[in-house]
């Protein structure tokens, strides 16, 4: 009898855990609340145009970075979805003047030069932080007693490499994002380089991100999101795994039992859905953790980690704005930055610049002569749009917030008009909420300036045969955590019964 794993949730990282699971020779199943699979990972289509909701760049699309091994094993990345690496990878457009961030170092390095000379010292700065991070990748690591035949292992060339970053670590780490940009004298640049990561993270790893992108990785999966989970899922299922769509995980069932040295201890034995019970050995819960250890068991979970989860979780907020306008765009830009000459607020947040991804070039994206446009405001307001909710002005909000954006819009781009857009959508963090059942909708986690690079252990103490996976694990969270974590739940499993990993 195949030992049987229950994983709750069918997002990047329960369709991870999922296909090494079978591959590893469980019976696994994954349980999803919604009617589909991806989680975040997202997009969808109204009117006719597709808004891709879940991935601007995926970490590990390189196959020179360690990462990419997952995403291949995973089945994630494919023939069917090769990897564009956009270049340049944003474009500042303001009026006549444009600023490229160019994937080429020394090209972007000369045009910054020209452009704000000024500026000398801090771009040569920049670059030289860029370069020194050129050779730093996440972490891969096996957890320790696995049986493998393909373990991980960073090499002393590997490590030596990156020598020169840890050497700065501690520099950025401390120093925030907005500090780091604010030396910088030129208005443009400082509003180009304000596009990459949301403004409350540390210079780290607004420096990681560039250093990623200008090392030729971070490109993007055509098909997107979708394309990535469903090549992800029809591994799965190939493999022999079994998802079960529109039910959700009410709680974890344990039992007490007395281990061989005498100790009490708990160990899972089912899992409750609003559908029924199901038995299992072991559950990966790839539920946003700091949700899970809140609601999932009997009583909260108290073990070490979980207080300083409940302490240090600063969510990545967003509204999601998508536009399908009845205009051909391709003539401008993949990734636009427009610089604001006065800030514009929305939702009680203000902000300096807009960042748009247009996706006029991507055939099957919209209607004939059709384009999407889409945004991201990252900002803090989960309250504000809970309050709306609670006062009866959501909708109301929503739709003024993208009224607001289309004239913001139309000042940069006169294609886009009040009439020319078929449609809009907006996500709060309350979609993602409700969607994903996400602590307070975010996505990621906020790296903040002077903090600890927070790693959570997958475990809990005395709790046998439960392990978490997710965005939430390690700081800052996104798809490489998710799919990594995926695989080390399954490592963990696999080690606690004394299995091989495959
Ligand atoms: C607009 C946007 C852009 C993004 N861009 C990027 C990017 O460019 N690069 C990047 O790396 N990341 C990006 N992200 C973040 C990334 O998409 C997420 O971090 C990642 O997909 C999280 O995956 P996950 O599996 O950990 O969690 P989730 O996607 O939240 O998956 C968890 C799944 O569990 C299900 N679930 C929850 N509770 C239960 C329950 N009790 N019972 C049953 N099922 C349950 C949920 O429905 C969900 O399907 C972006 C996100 C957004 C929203």
């Amino acid at each position: 009898m195949k030992k049987k794993i229950i994983i709750v949730g069918a997002g990047i990282s329960g369709l991870s855990a999922g296909v090494y699971a079978v591959r590893s020779g469980f019976d696994a199943e994954i349980i999803e609340q919604h009617f589909t699979f991806g989680g975040f990972s997202t997009s969808w289509k109204r009117k006719g145009y597709y808004f891709e909701g879940g991935m601007h760049w995926l970490t590990g699309s390189s196959p020179k970075v360690p990462l990419n091994r997952v995403w291949k094993e995973t089945g994630a990345l494919q023939e069917n979805n090769p990897v564009e690496n956009r270049d340049p990878f944003y474009t500042l457009i303001d009026g006549e003047k444009k600023l490229r961030f160019w994937r080429d170092l020394n090209r972007f390095k000369t045009e910054l030069l020209e452009f704000a000379p000024e500026d000398k010292k801090n771009i040569k700065k920049l670059c030289s932080d860029i370069k020194a991070f050129r050779h730093v990748n996440m972490p891969m690591r096996d957890v320790k007693g696995l049986k493998t035949k393909h373990p991980c292992k960073l090499t002393i060339s590997q490590t030596l490499a990156m020598l020169p970053a840890g050497l700065r670590y501690f520099r950025l780490k401390n120093t925030s994002y907005l500090d780091y940009i604010g030396k910088f004298k030129n208005e443009t640049v400082r509003h180009l380089l304000l596009s990459i990561v949301g403004h409350r993270y540390n210079a780290l790893s607004f420096i990681y991100t560039m250093s990623s992108i200008a090392t030729g990785d971070s490109g993007f999966p055509l098909g997107g999101s979708i394309r990535m989970a469903q090549n992800m899922l029809d591994t799965f299922l190939s493999l022999g795994g079994k998802i079960t769509y529109s039910t959700k995980v009410e709680k974890i069932i344990t039992e007490k039992f007395i281990d061989k040295n005498k100790n009490e201890k708990q160990k899972v034995v089912a899992i409750k859905t609003d559908k029924g019970e199901i038995k299992c050995d072991s559950v990966i819960v790839t539920q946003d953790t700091r949700v899970a250890i809140d609601n999932l068991f009997e009583e909260k979970i108290e073990t070490d980690w979980a207080p300083r989860m409940r302490k240090n979780v600063t969510g990545s907020e967003n509204v999601f704005v998508a536009l399908g306008v009845k205009a051909d765009l391709s003539h401008y830009p993949y990734s636009m930055v427009f610089p604001l000459k006065e800030k514009i607020e929305f939702a009680e947040n203000e902000f300096s610049e807009l960042r748009i991804y247009n996706y006029a070039k991507y055939s099957g994206f919209a209607p004939e002569g059709g384009t999407p446009l889409t945004c991201i405001l990252l900002a803090p307001y989960y309250d504000y749009w809970k309050k709306a909710k609670l006062d009866g002005t959501y909708k109301e909000k929503k739709d003024a917030l993208a009224q607001k954006f289309i004239e913001a819009v139309s000042k940069f781009i006169p294609e886009v008009t009040k009439e020319s857009v078929e449609v809009y959508d907006v996500a709060t963090p309350l979609t993602y909420e409700r969607y994903c059942s996400a602590y307070q909708g975010s996505w990621m986690s906020i790296w903040k300036p002077r903090t600890s690079r927070f790693h959570y252990p997958q475990t809990i103490k005395n709790l046998e045969g439960v392990y978490f996976a997710g965005q939430r694990i390690m700081i800052p969270g996104g798809l490489p955590i998710a799919v990594y974590t995926g695989r080390r739940a399954v490592q963990l499993v696999c080690r606690d019964n004394d299995v091989e990993f495959v």
